[in-house]
């Protein structure tokens, strides 16, 4: 008898992305990107893994800070969520300039 060595527990669910949260957060569910577990702490979060960066950041605001995650953690995900609001800020300021009478500024 061959044990067969394909069992499919080592993978963690895991997006195509480059995102430094997912470092610290694996998916719980594969069809829902928003429910994601840190791996700090295995606290389950609802709300994406923006809000799993705020998490381990220990920003205060909608979420308890992780209880684990130390100072390079959270200078880690408290960079790629100023990286976020730049981004943001950015493509604000694109249109502002050009188009009068925007309805969304
Ligand atoms: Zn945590």
């Amino acid at each position: 008898m061959e044990p067969s060595p394909n069992t499919e527990s080592s993978d963690i669910l895991k997006p195509n992305s480059s995102d430094v949260g997912w470092e610290y957060a694996e998916l719980i569910n594969a069809t829902n990107l928003r429910q994601v577990r840190c791996k700090l702490c295995r606290k389950e979060l609802n709300g994406g893994i923006n809000r799993l960066k705020y998490h381990v950041a220990g920003i205060k605001g909608n979420v308890k800070a992780c209880p684990n995650s130390t100072p390079l953690d959270k200078e880690r995900c408290k960079r790629a969520l100023d990286e976020l609001k730049k981004t943001k800020k950015e493509k604000k300021t694109t249109h502002s300039g050009g188009e009068r009478g925007c309805r969304y500024c």
